[in-house]
């Protein structure tokens, strides 16, 4: 048996048929200070970290159905970065002219097993990494702002509200500091962390997440 060559995962652009095709997701670990404190941890300018997920866990919003192995699906709003070109070793003051553009995702976290791998040791991966954790809605060309308001709300009631600008690490350093772990290249996406409020979906409900001006992202778990 021979297996065809796999097509590549791709996101949607907004207005345009054209579409971005997804070559790895990135995302930081606690980026906003009040999220860090309500997860435990000491908002302090630690080092950012980093965590992966499958790239064709980018989806579009949609009804989909709930993930399996959770009792605790949680969601998390945050600005996605896409690289229309990449490099090692970038200097903040270069970063920015590497993305194509940036749009609001979801980073689905199925948080009871997150806290068994912390609690062991283990890695974040099925805690993180799963089928569709990464709906993403229709990028915007350009470069993302550096401030405007981030949100999530859950049949219309706000979970999450905070500012691009309280981020801990700004994407310019977030993309600098990640080009000294891997070589980044066209067709990466950063999620940039969320702000505080996270908290559980439940089957039937659904989640809007905004950022000013830029296309919503919304699911709903059957
Ligand atoms: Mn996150």
């Amino acid at each position: 048996m021979d297996i065809p060559i796999l097509a590549q995962a791709h996101i949607a652009i907004a207005g345009e048929t054209t579409r971005f095709p997804v070559r790895r997701i990135f995302c930081v670990g606690q980026n906003y200070a009040d999220h860090a404190r309500e997860m435990g941890s000491d908002p302090d300018r630690q080092a950012p970290f980093f965590f992966t997920k499958p790239a064709d866990a980018a989806v579009p919003g949609g009804t989909f159905p709930f993930p399996t192995r959770t009792q605790d699906l949680h969601h998390e709003v945050e600005l996605v970065v896409a690289l229309g070109d990449g490099g090692a070793d970038i200097a903040p003051d270069k970063a920015l002219a590497l993305t194509f553009g940036h749009a609001v995702g979801l980073d689905l976290t199925r948080r009871d097993l997150q806290a068994e791998a912390k609690k062991a040791g283990r890695p974040w991966d099925m805690a993180k990494g799963f089928d569709r954790s990464a709906p993403i809605a229709p990028l915007t060309r350009g470069a993302p702002p550096a401030d405007a308001a981030i949100a999530l709300a859950i049949d219309g009631a706000p979970r999450q509200q905070g500012r691009l600008a309280d981020m801990i690490w700004k994407v310019e350093e977030i993309i600098a500091i990640l080009s000294t772990f891997v070589e980044l290249k066209a067709g990466d996406l950063i999620f940039t962390g969320t702000p505080s409020g996270v908290g559980p979906i439940r089957p039937g409900e659904t989640v809007v997440g905004t950022i000013e001006g830029l296309p919503p992202v919304e699911v709903r778990f059957e």
